[in-house]
């Protein structure tokens, strides 16, 4: 299969258009009518937060459709889209390939609750790229993952306490809910209240990249440290990269306590590398969470690591996680049509370029005398209005936000659709080829300008 192009088409039957032709956009009208019903219906008008472009101000554009690296909205305005679903569509949207799997799965019925062929060929290939993966449980989202992997921490050590870093958000399951990134960060929420405060006071920080401040809080609580858990790159605080001494010194921390490690992928999985953050960085973590991509925008997220930990999960072991749809015949399909499609060679085609458009877009900013830094690692990239790329969630904050609201609104109106909040990263698909590439830059040139002039 080829994953190129946005015109490319399965053997799967097209839905039909929701709003009528593309080719003559509205004003917005349907969205706004359509998020005034939504206010009535949902908290903020949404159902996850943010999507409710509060980091940003407005109101959300509500999608019709998707097709390759593009998405148009109900009033049939048409965005280059780099949310991607907030990561999952490494392919873009509606690939052949994913709805040709879906159709198939789908004719042979949605879910059984009983074992399918699927799981044991998506558990297969994961494995395969990720050999540190020796075991997995598959559930439906990334807070399941990470909220069961804790739970089997704990079991496993016999110890309580959990650090996490400041800006990481790792789902909203209660012991996570402490300094976390992603929309608690956009709306300056990084401590939710309903979490008891004895839970919260299990889960201690430290701020990313900071080797003696995360040895120090380590040290002080060895012996009853659980885990490390960390996003190898942190997307939830905007785009981070790890220094290289980082999760080096982590694993080797983790070693000294008797704490196990726990790698977050389920953003930079099949995203960093093919075989993600291990491959990347060389760093085994005892246990890995995965989501999004494997699911190709289906609801699929699994967490593994070393069998004789998983064994502990019931009902081999006796820690306790079960789920109704987990391993859904839909999502496990979805999942494994995406990640075959994704070879290493295709993963470095998105990853190059990735690397032309963050070159791009620096280029636009130096030449308009704009604070900017862009990085990517692979095929997951981000941007931030200030000169230096930030190391942690603190020099992230100290990037002109009000920069990127504007520039955001901006190159909204001009087709380009970035998450709607700065501490989120942005993402790249196969199907964005050299004709999106070199619209979205002239779009970004044009929005900065008139950003800059609207200040
Ligand atoms: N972990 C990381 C690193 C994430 O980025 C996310 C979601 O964005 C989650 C966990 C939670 O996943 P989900 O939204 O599927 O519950």
């Amino acid at each position: 299969m080829t994953a190129t192009g946005g015109a490319a088409r399965g053997t799967a039957a097209r839905p039909p258009a929701i709003d009528g032709p593309v080719s003559a956009p509205g004003d917005g009208a349907r969205s706004a009518a359509l998020m005034a019903r939504a206010r009535e219906l949902f908290p903020g008008g949404v159902n996850s937060p943010v999507r409710a472009f509060g980091g940003v101000g407005g109101e959300p554009f509500v999608v019709a459709r998707g097709e390759g690296a593009r998405i148009w909205d109900v009033d049939g305005r048409e965005y280059i889209d780099y949310v991607l679903s907030w990561g999952p569509l490494v392919l873009g949207h509606a690939p052949p390939a994913v709805l040709d799997a879906l159709d198939d799965a789908m004719r042979r019925g949605t879910s059984f609750g009983m074992p399918t062929a699927l799981e044991v060929e998506l558990a297969e290939v994961i494995r395969a790229r990720m050999p540190h993966i020796e075991m997995l449980r598959f559930v439906s989202s990334g807070t399941e993952a990470t909220m069961s992997l804790l739970r089997l921490a704990r079991a496993h050590t016999g110890r309580d306490r959990v650090l996490k870093f400041d800006g990481c958000y790792h789902g909203h399951a209660d012991s996570f809910l402490v300094r976390a990134g992603s929309g608690v960060a956009t709306l300056g929420l990084p401590n939710s209240p309903g979490v008891p405060a004895a839970l919260a006071a299990l889960t201690v920080t430290a701020p990313f990249n900071d080797v003696e401040a995360t040895a120090a809080t380590v040290r002080r609580h060895a012996g009853e440290l659980a885990a490390i858990i960390v996003e190898p790159v942190v997307g939830n605080a905007g785009f981070i990269a790890p220094d290289p001494a980082f999760l080096p010194a982590l694993r080797a921390l983790a070693d000294e306590v008797g704490a196990l490690l726990i790698f977050d992928e389920v953003m930079t999985g099949f995203r960093i590398a093919p075989g993600g953050a291990r491959e990347r960085f060389g760093v085994v973590p005892d246990l890995t969470a995965l989501g999004k991509v494997i699911g190709g925008g289906l609801p699929v997220a699994a967490y593994g690591g070393r069998g004789e930990i998983m064994a502990g999960i019931a009902p081999q072991g006796t820690v306790y996680q079960a789920g109704t749809l987990s391993g859904n015949p839909l999502a496990m399909a979805a999942g494994l049509a995406t990640v075959r499609s994704l070879t290493p060679a295709l993963h470095d085609r998105i990853s190059d370029r990735t690397a032309t458009l963050v070159r791009g877009l620096r280029e636009i900013a130096a030449r308009q005398g704009v604070p900017f830094s862009a990085d990517h690692a692979g095929t997951m990239w981000g941007f931030f209005f200030r000169e230096a790329l930030p190391r942690s969630y603190d020099e992230a904050r100290d990037s002109d936000v009000g920069l990127f609201r504007r520039v955001f609104h901006a190159a909204r109106v001009r087709g380009l659709s970035f998450a709607p909040s700065p501490f989120e990263a942005a993402f790249m698909s196969a199907a964005h080829g050299e004709r999106e590439l070199s619209e979205t830059l002239a779009r970004f040139d044009d929005a900065v300008r008139a950003a800059r002039a609207a200040a």
